[in-house]
Order: C-alpha cells, then structure tokens, then sequence
C-alpha cells in the first residue's frame, strides 16, 4: 500500500497511516475555525482525534498480539479515517482461536473505558473537573467512544469483529463453511435493519449497510473458495501456456507480446531461473522513459514470488491476494512450468463450478457462490 505512510513499529508490527487521515484531520481543524473555535480549543480537539485513533491502533493491537499467541503473524496495521485494519497473515480455522483473536480487540476498548472510569473515581482533581464524567469533557468523550467502538464492534455482522466471534461460536457445532454461511446471513439480515433504519432516521446508517452486506457476501465467498480449492494443487491451476522475457529483451519486444495475446505480467527469466517480472504498468512506464531500446532488466521488478507445483493452491492464492505480486512463478525441481494469477484461479473455480453444477443438474445454488 503505497498510498499510506509508516510512521513505526509497535512490538514488532509496522503502522501505518492512510493519506486520507490527513483529510480527517484537516476537516477538524477547518471546521472549528469556521465555527470560531479559539486555537487552545481546536489544538484540543486535534488531540482528541489522534487520542481516539491510538485507541484504534491499541485495538488492533488486541487482535495481533492475541494472532501472535497461535503463531499468526500481522503483516501491518494501517489507520484509515473509518478504523483501523490489522493485516492477519491468515484467519486460524480453529474456532476457539478466531474467538480468542476476534474479542481482543473489543475487550482493549472496554480496558481502556475501564481505566479512564478508574482514574476519574481515584484522581478527579487532575482532569480539572469536579464532575469530569457528567461532564462532556476530553476524557468523558474519550470513555463513551472507547465504549461504543467496543460494542459496535461486537455487532454480529462480518466486516466486523462481532461477526468473527459469532462465527467462531457456530463453527463449535456446525462445519466451517456452514457456520460461515450462516454468520454471514445473520450479517445480511442486520444490514437490511440498519438500511432501514437508516432510510428512516440516519443516512449514515446507509454506508454502514452497505459495508456490512458487501463485507458478509465477501467473507462468505472467500471460505466458499477455500472450502471448493481444498485437495487442489497449484499445478491444477496454473497457467502452462504463457510467454517469458529475459532481461536483455527491448522493451519493444515486450510491448510486442503484450499487444499478440492477452498476458499483462510477464516473468523475467534467466538461465532459466525466475529473476522478475515485468507487469503491464512497469512496460508502460519503461515505454514512456525509455522508448522502444530500453531493456528489460531496467524496467522489470526484481521480486517474483516462486512456488512449487505440489504445493497446495490456498495457501499461494491467500499469497497473491495479500498483495506480494501480479503472478507467482511455478516451478518443478527447480525450472519453471507454469505461471500462477488470480485471475487463472477465478477461471479454474468458474469452470469447476459449472461441472459440479452441471452434475448436480444445476440445481444447487451455492456451487453458483464460488464464482461470484
Ligand atoms: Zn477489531
């Protein structure tokens, strides 16, 4: 994610900040000026804003450090205007672990509400405000904020923490993908009630149903997907028919290829080893650069993922998908065979959809969700 900026590292885990927090920010301050706020004032309510998003990034932490305790990595965790998003290197299967992992989070916010309740009890005098809690002042706000990001973070709907935990409860009794199915259901439900509601009282209600819904159609598909690829190996999938650059092709030759066929990403190859790859958009800056003449090994980028054909394809799909390139490299003893993208895994799962409906005599509509 280049549009965000990484501003450290908290136990281990990159943070960073997506540019349009600026914009968040910026709405603050130009907001108060033109209400008349003195600067002390909007200085304040600059704070507030970054003081609720470190409670944002303790709750994320929630779910890495408790990820960390099952051996699950986090990627980074990147702050967005709407939240936080901490990037699970994988979601454990085992419900008692996603449960673990998915009230972290929440329960960070009630700790936090907690300690705020506490020192307001013990020390009043230092938030120089007798009836600080009756009163609307920072740290009153900042405890019914933690309080609600808890709580409407625990509202049973995927994207949402609430929808994890009420998966992870139905995957005690039920199989996986049919816990899965039926969280995202009850999540689709609560998206038509806040539609509702929203159309009624609240716009903003809206977007939050639409984030929801399209978040438990998104979740569902995924554990469709991984459910329908299980057994399947990467060379099941793989693009065998494909063309290759060597570093010392003309971008010339290059653009040639891309306009023969419809390949965007093409891997570099050496002595017959994956050394890159170049993708369309590397072509077309290289083109705009370089012209025609340019090389190759000027333009291409130098990490090209590599996997081996045995190995099975969720695994390396879940790769693709986390954004480590456009293709993977297949290879066999070492030589390439095959190429892997997301978008030959699509087709794969289209086409095996279509036979298992074919077979069923198309009557069964969930074998039509893989493809969605
Ligand atoms: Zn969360």
């Amino acid at each position: 994610m280049s549009s965000s900026w990484n501003i450290g590292r908290i136990a281990g885990i990159p943070v960073r900040v997506h540019w349009t927090f600026l914009i968040l920010i910026g709405f603050v301050v130009v907001g108060n000026a033109m209400e008349g706020q003195t600067p002390l004032t909007i200085a304040v309510n600059v704070l507030f804003v970054l003081a609720l998003f470190g409670c944002v990034v303790l709750h994320e932490m929630g779910h890495a450090l408790a990820a960390r305790r099952f051996g699950v990595k986090t990627t980074d965790i990147t702050l967005l205007p709407i939240g936080g998003i901490a990037r699970l290197e994988r979601i454990p299967e085992n419900p008692v672990q996603e449960l673990v992992i998915a009230l972290a989070g929440p329960i960070v916010n009630f700790v936090i509400a907690g300690l705020i309740l506490l020192a307001g009890i013990s020390v009043p005098a230092a938030f120089h405000e007798p009836h600080f809690l009756l009163e609307g002042t920072f740290f009153t706000k900042l405890l019914s904020l933690n309080l609600f990001l808890g709580l409407f973070n625990l509202l049973p709907a995927f994207p949402m923490d609430g929808g994890r935990v009420l998966r992870a409860l139905l995957a005690l009794k039920y199989e996986y993908s049919e816990a899965t199915r039926m969280a995202a259901n009850v999540g689709q439900f609560m998206a038509i009630l806040f539609a509702v509601v929203g159309l009624l009282r609240n716009p903003m209600l809206l977007l939050i149903a639409l984030f929801v819904w399209v978040g438990a159609e998104a979740e569902a598909t995924m554990v469709q997907q991984r459910v329908a690829l299980k057994g399947v190996r990467v060379r099941d999938a793989m693009l065998t028919d494909y063309k290759t650059l060597s570093p010392d092709n003309s971008l010339g030759q290059a653009a040639e290829l891309l306009l023969a066929g419809s390949q965007v990403d093409f891997p570099v190859l050496s002595d017959g080893r994956a050394v890159g790859v170049l993708g369309r958009a590397d072509l077309f800056a290289g083109l705009s650069k370089g012209g025609t003449d340019a090389r190759v090994s000027e333009y291409q980028k130098s990490d090209l993922g590599v996997v081996e054909a045995d190995e099975p394809l969720v695994p390396a799909m879940t790769r693709l998908r986390a954004g480590e390139g456009p293709c993977l490299q297949v290879v066999e003893a070492g030589h390439p065979v095959g190429l892997l993208t997301l978008e030959n895994i699509g087709e794969f799962l289209m086409v095996r959809s279509a036979l298992a409906g074919a077979s069923r005599g198309g009557r069964d509509s969930r074998a039509k969700s893989y493809a969605s």
